[in-house]
């Protein structure tokens, strides 16, 4: 299918339909481009998907996805596709204080502050820390906003700060695994700081969490699917992209599953970074220097836990579980939850029922209710190459998204967005492919 602006303006092939690759093509389309997008997957929206369970007929996400306030260019493009409808957005996060008898703690912005000063009322009131231990992370916390990116990581620069084997566990870990999916021995000083300055100290609502109402199959495959089909963009479901080619400077064409060759005038290729250099022919990689060390990108896994209750264990919608295997609980109703722990590196070889079993007692810890219910069916689900893994040194590797190829852009999570791995980042890395797409067709006579 393809509307008035699919037939007269330049034509630009998309490969891979995940997120970076919806975001372009949803800025390309706006742009008058006419717009292909190839997904080998039958589904829209990469690694923000979901499954059916076959037990229970149910369609859930892989992993609960969750945005937070300062995601500003996935606000915008959730905005420009018609579903931020399918958000809510939670002010107060809910802590539960370690040890067998935990209690909540709220954690919320005041108004009567300025950021970055806003979120330090809420910082003091976390009385599973020591009063000491508080005003240290408060003190550090403000040498982090001065400090500038060093080569070592954010584990290493805590304790030269001085912060005791408890903050590093019960605070700093507590944030930074869920937001980078890295141990703080593994993730960089310049990852850790971004995600501090980004959402809790440069705005007074980034630390806001934006949680999706419905499957991430609802959002990004069909309803951003449905969006862009009717503005003319072709999707090119469950078809995969085999080979690029091209001469000199530029690529040609494309090579699909179905042994088809197709021509088009530019091109923006968003596929993981593992998957990235066996698409293009010998000739066209070696005019790409800057992807030679893609595949050296490390990966950190991510796992949750999906159970099924006979009814539901909490009201609230979700939870911080601290100094716990669990790290983020979230109720999806009618008994529904998921537990995810980023970073799960431990687990990946770990027998899953004892795995589930020590979840499920730490939710018996913390909802007293989950004490009294059954638990009906559980799933566990490990994405070992879940996200590229932010050490110091890897951004080095993030190409960015201009090519020396001048009709072909790069996009996803991992080039470089200077974000981690999140669905922001693959939105602002494909904008910013398509950007360079329209600049340059603006400037050539293609
Ligand atoms: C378990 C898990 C939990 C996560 N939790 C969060 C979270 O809470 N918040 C958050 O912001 N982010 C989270 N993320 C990260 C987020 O999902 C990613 O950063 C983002 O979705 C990446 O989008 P992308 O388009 O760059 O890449 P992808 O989603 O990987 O999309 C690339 C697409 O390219 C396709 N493809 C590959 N090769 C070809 C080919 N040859 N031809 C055609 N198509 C091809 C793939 O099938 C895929 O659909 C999580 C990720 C995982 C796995």
């Amino acid at each position: 299918m393809s509307n008035e602006n699919a037939k007269n303006g330049p034509r630009v092939a998309i490969v891979g339909g995940g997120l970076a690759g919806l975001a372009a093509a949803a800025y390309m389309q706006s742009r008058g481009y006419g717009v292909e997008i190839f997904e080998s997957r039958r589904a829209l929206g990469g690694r923000a998907g979901s499954f059916r369970d076959m037990q229970t007929g149910q369609t859930i996400d892989r992993c609960r996805h969750v945005a937070m306030g300062c995601c500003s260019r996935l606000i915008d493009f959730c905005s420009r596709v018609g579903i931020s409808d399918l958000f809510d957005r939670h002010k107060v996060l809910h802590f539960f204080a370690p040890g067998k008898d935990p209690n909540r703690y709220d954690f919320l912005a005041t108004e009567r502050l300025p950021p970055p000063y806003h979120l330090c009322p809420a910082m003091m009131r976390l009385g599973y820390l020591s009063v000491v231990e508080r005003g240290k992370i408060l003190l550090t916390l403000r040498r982090l906003l001065k400090t500038s990116a060093r080569d070592e990581t954010i584990g290493q620069w805590l304790r030269r700060q001085g912060q005791s084997e408890r903050a590093i566990e019960r605070f700093w870990g507590v944030v930074l695994e869920s937001a980078l999916s890295e141990k703080l021995y593994r993730a960089s000083l310049a990852a850790a700081r971004k995600v501090f300055v980004d959402g809790f100290m440069r705005t007074r609502d980034g630390y806001e969490l934006l949680i999706p109402r419905k499957p991430l199959a609802e959002l990004f495959d069909r309803r951003v699917g449905d969006y862009l089909r009717q503005k003319g963009v072709t999707l090119h479901r469950g078809t995969r992209v085999v080979q690029i080619d091209g001469e000199k400077n530029r690529a040609v064409s494309l090579n699909i599953s179905s042994g088809e060759r197709k021509h088009y005038d530019a091109f923006i290729v968003a596929v993981p970074w593992y998957a990235v250099r066996k698409l293009f022919s010998p000739s066209l990689l070696a005019a790409l220097p800057e992807l030679e060390h893609a595949e050296k990108i490390p990966a950190a896994p991510i796992t949750a836990l999906h159970l099924w209750y006979d009814r539901s264990i909490t009201d609230l919608p979700h939870a911080v579980l601290v100094g716990r295997l669990s790290q983020w609980f979230f109720n999806q109703g009618n008994g529904y939850s998921q537990v995810v722990v980023s970073a799960s590196h431990d687990l990946v070889a770990r027998n899953r029922k004892h795995i589930c079993r020590q979840i499920t007692a730490e939710l018996q810890e913390v909802f007293p209710a989950a004490r009294d219910t059954r638990l009906i069916h559980w799933r566990l689900v490990t994405e070992p190459r879940a996200v590229f893994s932010l050490q110091p040194g890897v951004e080095k590797l993030r190409p960015q998204q201009k090519t020396p190829l001048h009709n072909l852009a790069l996009a996803g999570d991992w080039t470089d967005t200077s974000w981690p791995a999140t669905m922001e980042g693959a939105v602002r890395s494909g904008y910013a492919a398509a950007e360079v797409i329209v600049d340059i067709m603006k400037n050539s006579r293609l």
